[in-house]
Order: structure tokens, then C-alpha cells, then sequence
């Protein structure tokens, strides 16, 4: 199959919406705010680095509270004025007002920013710690969607689990609250990260059942050091298989052999995503950009 390389600046241009709705793949890198001026420097050289590969949009996540948030504001209007590339700014619920939310929005608005995920965000400190909402907030990141449809024209995307919430009490629960984000106005998803592809196609199979077509975009995280063997499933919710956990175990003092090992499962998880119909791959960068640059080279998306 074909991996229709992103091309045009009029692809970039375009809200993630009408990409999607157009039949085109979607191919995306995600930073973070940096938090200080010197991972400022690395974070712009990764973007200059990527810039080229013509990605069709790029996401800027927003913190759990604290100077960072500012920064995702910032960057988000650095990155409209001063790159090529299309912005999405990440917006959580999190110890907001919904007159902060709307002010953040509107920022976002005068940055001709259209591109918004909506996420409710988790506890500061402890993630699965009790989730309080601010007293003139939201709850939910379907309330979050509603609120940002209702300010203006955004194009709204929202987060998808491929296994399940770690707060949902079951299947139906989560299902029935990922399609309720849909109907309060989201144009598409984009998934936690996981290590499997039947999780995602299991999740996109119980969506479909659920009546929602909506397109659910595959995030790809690739384990390049040892300490994410750990990190990373604590931080998903998703378990390596068994197989691959071996594997990365195998040659956990080898830096190099363990790398090689992560960008071979995720360049091969990545084909059989697109094989399997994904609407595109959306990659964590970790704000570097030398394992995201590789696996596009492996798929042969690379232009440069
Ligand atoms: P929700 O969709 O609100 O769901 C949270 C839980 O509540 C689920 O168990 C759901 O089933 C349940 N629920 C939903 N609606 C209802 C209802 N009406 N009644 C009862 N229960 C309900 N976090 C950040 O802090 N910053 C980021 O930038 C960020 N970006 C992310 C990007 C992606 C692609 C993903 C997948 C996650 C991101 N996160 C981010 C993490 C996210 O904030 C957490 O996963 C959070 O725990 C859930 O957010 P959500 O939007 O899925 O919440």
C-alpha cells in the first residue's frame, strides 16, 4: 500500500477535519513546553529538524498547572508565525475557570490558531489522585469540546485509549463517553500510546459498533532507553507484549541494541497500522527529533 507522503503546504494549511474528511493520511509530531531557555533552544532545533518532512500538523501538549502553560500559548503562536507548520494546541480542563479556558481560547484565536485538542487532564502530582474541577470549571473533556465549538470554528480533536481509561469501570463506560466527546462536536481522535496493534484495532472495532465513525489517529512512541521501560506502561495504561517486553529486557545494558530493538517494533507497528486503514501516525518526539526522522526514513515517508 501506498503511505501517501504528506506534500503541499496547502496540506498543512488545512484543519486536521478537512484533511481527514478529504482522504488523506495524517502524519503529526508532538512536543511539550520546554521549561527552560535551554530546552527552548533543543526544542526549536528538533522543529527545524522536522520542519522539512512536511508533517500536517503539530501538537504542543499543555501542562498540569504552572509556568508551563504560559509556554504552550507562547509556542503554539511561535510556531503559526514563524514555521510552516500547522499548530495544535493541547488545552486541559485542569484548575481552570471556564473564563480562563475561554480567554486561553481566544488567545488562540487571535494567533489564527483553528487546531484545538481537548483534553480534561489529569491530577497534578498523582495522576489517578482524586480529580477535583475547578469551581467554575468543567468536568469532563466533553464539556471542554462543547465549550471550544461554542467560542468559534475550531477544528477539535480529543484523546482515544486503546486500553481503556484507567478510571472507566468498564468497556461500555468508556466507549459510551469517548462517543459522547464525538457528538459534543470533536472532529477526531488521537490515542494514548500503546504497543500493540490489536489494541487499537479492538478499540476502533468497539467505536464502529458504538455508531461513530470517527477517525482515530495512532499515536507511536518508540522505547529508546531503559528507563521508559518502565515509565512507559506506568504512563499509558498499555502493558509491552510479552514478546517485545522480552525482547527490550534481553539487552536492557546495551543502549544502542535496546534502541534498535524499540524502532524496529514501532516502524513495524507503524506499517501494519497504515495496512490496517489508520488515518495516519501521530509521533511522540520527546521534543528531540533523531528516532521520529529514523522511523520516517524506515517507512520510506522521508522527502529530504
Ligand atoms: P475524559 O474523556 O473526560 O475521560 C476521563 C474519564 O472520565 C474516563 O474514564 C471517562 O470514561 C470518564 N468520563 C467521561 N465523561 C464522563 C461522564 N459524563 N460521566 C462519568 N464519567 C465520564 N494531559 C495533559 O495534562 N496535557 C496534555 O496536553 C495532554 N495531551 C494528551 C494527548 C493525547 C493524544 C492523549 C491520549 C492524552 C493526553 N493527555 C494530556 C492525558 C489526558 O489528560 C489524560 O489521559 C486524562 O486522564 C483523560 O483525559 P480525557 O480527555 O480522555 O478525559
Amino acid at each position: 500500500m501506498a503511505l501517501g507522503v504528506p506534500s503541499t503546504r496547502t496540506d498543512r494549511a488545512q484543519t486536521v477535519r478537512e484533511l481527514l474528511a478529504a482522504g488523506k493520511r495524517s502524519y503529526s509530531f508532538e512536543f511539550m513546553p520546554p521549561r527552560t531557555e535551554a530546552a527552548e533552544h533543543k526544542l526549536w532545533a528538533a522543529i527545524r529538524r522536522l520542519e522539512p518532512l512536511n508533517p500536517n500538523f503539530v501538537c504542543m501538549t499543555y501542562g498540569a498547572g504552572g509556568s508551563t502553560r504560559g509556554r504552550t500559548v507562547n509556542m503554539v503562536g511561535r510556531i503559526a508565525t514563524e514555521t510552516t507548520l500547522t499548530p495544535v494546541a493541547h488545552l486541559t480542563a485542569v484548575d481552570h475557570s471556564v473564563a480562563e479556558l475561554r480567554n486561553i481560547i481566544g488567545q488562540y484565536a487571535d494567533q489564527g490558531v483553528r487546531n484545538v485538542l481537548a483534553v480534561r487532564g489529569d491530577p497534578p502530582g498523582d495522576p489517578m489522585g482524586e480529580w477535583v474541577p475547578h469551581p467554575q470549571g468543567v468536568t469532563y473533556a466533553c464539556e471542554l469540546v462543547e465549550l471550544i465549538k461554542s467560542i468559534g470554528d475550531f477544528c477539535v480533536g480529543v484523546a482515544a485509549s486503546p486500553n481503556m481509561h484507567p478510571r472507566s469501570t468498564d468497556w461500555d463506560d468508556d466507549i459510551r463517553h469517548f462517543v459522547a466527546k464525538i457528538r459534543a462536536g470533536a472532529d477526531y481522535a488521537i490515542t494514548q500510546m500503546f504497543f500493540e496493534v490489536e489494541d487499537y484495532l479492538r478499540l476502533r472495532d468497539r467505536v464502529e459498533a458504538a455508531g461513530c465513525d470517527t477517525p482515530i489517529i495512532p499515536e507511536i512512541m518508540p522505547v529508546t532507553n531503559a528507563k521508559q521501560l518502565e515509565r512507559f506502561p506506568q504512563l499509558s495504561g498499555s502493558a509491552f507484549p510479552a514478546e517485545l517486553e522480552a525482547r527490550l529486557r534481553a539487552v536492557q545494558h546495551d543502549p544502542a541494541a535496546l534502541r534498535e530493538v524499540g524502532m524496529e517494533h514501532a516502524t513495524s507497528m507503524s506499517e501494519r497500522l497504515l495496512a490496517e486503514g489508520a488515518p495516519g501516525l501521530h509521533f511522540i518526539t520527546l521534543n528531540g527529533s533523531t528516532a521520529t526522522l529514523q522511523i520516517y526514513q524506515n517507512l520510506g515517508l522521508h522527502r529530504g
